[in-house]
């Protein structure tokens, strides 16, 4: 297991999937895409579209590449957790 990066913050979190250990599954909030108050991710960086993440759960560090320029509506929808309509 890795440390926690000293860029984690719990101020600044980001509900994406963790390709490592997948904690996700089963659980109600997730499956609904709300945001969970125990499935979410440190959100260590971003680079553009690219956020630079940490897995709480397993500490695995990864980078997720959104599609999405880093607008203002993005950034409020990724870090309260709520998602548009579909
Ligand atoms: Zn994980
Ligand atoms: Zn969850």
């Amino acid at each position: 297991m890795l440390p926690l990066d000293p860029q984690a913050d719990i101020g600044r979190r980001a509900w994406v999937a963790c390709p490592n250990c997948d904690d996700r599954q089963g659980c109600d909030p997730c499956a609904a895409g709300r945001s969970c108050s125990t499935h979410w991710r440190y959100l260590l960086s971003n680079t553009g579209s690219l956020l630079h993440l940490q897995c709480p759960s397993c500490t695995h560090i990864w980078t997720h590449e959104t599609h999405f320029g880093a607008t203002r509506t993005f950034w409020q929808r990724l870090t309260t957790g709520l998602r548009p309509p579909g």
